[in-house]
């Protein structure tokens, strides 16, 4: 079996198409019993005198094997899901949470961490390297280093069943929303869609052998229809279907229901912090990020709500005095989406839609290359010999000065069985490895873009542009390391609420005559976004954004207060009521489930996180405020930011690299400006 199991093979990049189910387990099996093995021979030794690279690069190097199996089975889990795969995948679950926890709670292991760390060795180590092992021993004692056994044993309960209830959490949703669709026959229903949009109704309905349309719940058709549809009742069965998916309420109720998941995840991080001596997981959670205490996340969220509702109630009385010249008075959240883009196309005479012919996908990415080659002195090439795991996967690498940096996948288009969302995983590290060799890193860059039409290229909206230089902005931080060791690579090791810095900074060019005359050219002819519809745009970017603002920090102190107060005997839906009544303008139906698919929360990284978004934008708009102060596109400005920020990784604190940076400690004014919410724009 080993022999041709390909996950445990030798490779440069993974052979995608020759990893199957069958392959995973024993591949999983095998790795983490070697390295149990060659962790045990290590300490068997005198663990106390290990040096660094004894110690450190030996458990790199096993992480490393585990790593280069394990990453490319969750990323076909997540981008090519199968039954097959799913279980595959799920048994590893519990055998790679026991692993982990053994790892962080090997006493002989700390031990020989805490030696190296007094050794007088560590004086001479880099900044990096002393970072990894301050960061280590505090990652030993969340994992319950100090705990007694019985303690010890529950925290890998706690931990294994957590792995499985979040993967599950992921599958429902996934399954729930691949299992609603709506069959129109009838065209007129599809009244008010753009040609695009009807284009891919027609081919998701042929590809299930029916004549007409499918509408589904993958984000470009649901997108379309909430925006577009004349037909308020199809408005209507769409948004019910989608927020109430995998939950009690809807026309699949009870079928993929999240909520018990939910309930109990809840519960077990509360019982996890205060397994670990926090008062609730909201303190466990900042243990290891930049943000000093619960009450500082929470006054700079609450205080961006007051600051911002003012405008967001301005922005929903607009929007219902502009519903009503229409002739509807009692303004849904069905209507939302769609009275805002009538409202913006009758202010600004801008649709999103009609902005697509100037966006398709080769510019775009030719114009972000530039970009990036301007402001970081790198060059980036198509590779075409490689392996992919479906036909829209493309892969590119960087250079700089004639040598190789990195590479990266993307897998930019919506489809089935592809998890929602846009995310960047770094596939590869960055690192010097055992025999000296340095390592370089790769990163897979997933979207969910409407995929091009027949004769078509495909054709991104502005938000869809946006998203893809967010997420090329995480692969930069990954791929753009100076760091050679895999504990402060890329971004390992960087404090969740300072690793939307690199993303959120790449947005601005997206906003900037200078960068939108790289990325924009006619799909037929070539010609750049004229000038006078780059001003409607620009000016119609802060449209709405005192909305956008209250949504953005109604679920960062829902998910935040959710586990802050588990435990005071509050459901899920009555912590995000509170918060509602207290931030948001705008209410939502009873039955809206928006919390049964809030991913981030539930299944990803984010939990007592999401706050991470807003927190991370103060420092990337007042980072790129330099950038307006120097020259958006000046070479020098983008080497030290490449230079402070890119390159470095989790070697040192975020507020010390970003005061490198920016000559002082961040200021909110460039977020308040650059959304729009201060009293001149008013
Ligand atoms: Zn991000």
């Amino acid at each position: 079996m080993s022999q041709a199991n390909p996950l445990l093979q030798e490779f440069d990049l993974p052979p995608y198409s020759q990893i199957h189910p069958e392959h995973v387990e024993p591949a999983i099996d095998a790795i983490l019993a070697d390295n149990r093995a060659a962790i045990s021979e290590l300490l068997a030794r005198d663990p106390q005198s290990l040096d660094w690279d004894g110690l450190v690069l030996s458990l790199d190097e096993l992480n490393a094997r585990l790593g280069r199996a394990w990453s490319p089975v969750s990323h076909l889990n997540a981008v090519c899901n199968s039954p097959e795969l799913r279980a595959a995948y799920e048994a590893c679950l519990p055998k790679l949470s026991q692993y982990w926890t053994e790892l962080g709670q090997n006493r002989p292991l700390f031990e020989a961490y805490a030696a190296l760390a007094a050794s007088p060795a560590a004086a001479g180590f880099d900044v990096a390297q002393k970072t990894i092992l301050e960061h280590t021993l505090r990652d030993f004692r969340l994992s319950g280093i100090d705990l007694p056994a019985e303690q010890q044993q529950r925290y890998g309960e706690i931990q294994m069943r957590l792995s499985e209830l979040t993967s599950r959490f992921s599958n429902q949703l996934l399954d729930a929303t691949q299992a609603w669709t709506k069959h129109i026959t009838d065209e007129r229903r599809l009244a008010g869609l753009p040609e695009s949009a009807r284009a891919q109704m027609q081919q998701a309905a042929q590809a299930k052998g029916l004549d007409g349309w499918l509408i589904s719940l993958e984000f470009p058709s649901y997108y379309a229809v909430m925006t577009y549809a004349d037909d308020r009742a199809l408005r209507e069965e769409v948004y019910t279907a989608y927020s109430t998916r995998a939950s009690d309420q809807g026309p699949n109720a009870g079928q993929f229901d999240n909520g018990p998941l939910m309930a109990e995840i809840l519960d077990l991080r509360q019982e996890l912090a205060k397994l670990l001596g926090f008062a609730h997981y909201a303190e466990l959670s900042l243990a290891s990020k930049m943000a000093e205490s619960t009450e500082q996340v929470l006054s700079f969220l609450r205080d961006l709500a007051v600051r911002s509702k003012p405008f967001a109630e301005r922005d929903l009385a607009e929007l219902k005095a502009f519903a009503a010249e229409q002739g509807l008075n009692d303004l849904q959240s069905w209507d939302v989406g769609y009275y805002s883009e009538k409202l913006r196309q009758s202010r600004y005479s801008l649709s999103q839609e009609e902005l697509r012919a100037w966006f398709p996908i080769d510019k775009v990415l030719s114009g972000l290359f530039a970009i990036v080659q301007k402001l970081y002195g790198i060059e980036i090439r198509e590779l075409h010999d490689f392996d992919r795991w479906h036909p829209d996967v493309r892969l590119f690498e960087i250079r700089e000065n004639g040598e190789h940096v990195g590479r990266f996948f993307f897998d930019l288009y919506a489809r089935a069985n592809k998890r929602g969302g846009a995310w960047m995983d770094g596939a590869r590290d960055r690192r010097r490895d055992a025999s000296g060799r340095l390592v370089s890193p790769v990163a897979n860059l997933v979207c969910n873009f409407t995929p091009a039409s027949p004769g078509k290229p495909a054709l991104l909206t502005h938000d869809e542009v946006t998203t893809l230089f967010h997420e090329f902005g995480h692969g930069l931080h990954h791929l753009l390391t100076r760091v050679e060791h895999a504990g402060a690579s890329g971004i390992n090791g960087v404090a969740w609420d300072a690793v939307e810095l690199p993303s959120q900074f790449m947005e601005n060019w997206c906003w900037e005559p200078d960068g939108l005359a790289l990325i924009s050219g006619h799909y037929e002819s070539g010609e750049p976004l004229p000038r006078e519809k780059l001003d409607r745009m620009l000016a119609a970017k802060n449209f709405q954004s005192g909305l956008m603002m209250v949504r953005q920090l109604e679920f960062s102190i829902f998910d935040f207060e959710l586990h802050a107060t588990r435990g005071d005997g509050r459901s899920v839906l009555e912590v995000l009521d509170a918060v509602r009544a207290q931030v948001a303008v705008l209410q939502p139906p009873a039955w809206n489930r928006f919390a049964n698919g809030f991913a981030h929360i539930f299944a990803g990284g984010y939990a007592a996180g999401y706050y991470s978004y807003k927190w991370a934008e103060v420092l990337s708009a007042d980072a790129f405020s330099r950038f307006e102060e120097e020259g958006v596109l000046n070479p020098a400005t983008g080497r030290a930011f490449r230079e402070a920020i890119l390159a470095r990784g989790g070697s040192q604190e975020p507020m010390a690299l970003f005061v490198e940076f920016r000559g002082r400690e961040p200021s909110i004014d460039a977020l308040l400006r650059h959304s729009g919410l201060t009293e001149q724009a008013a």
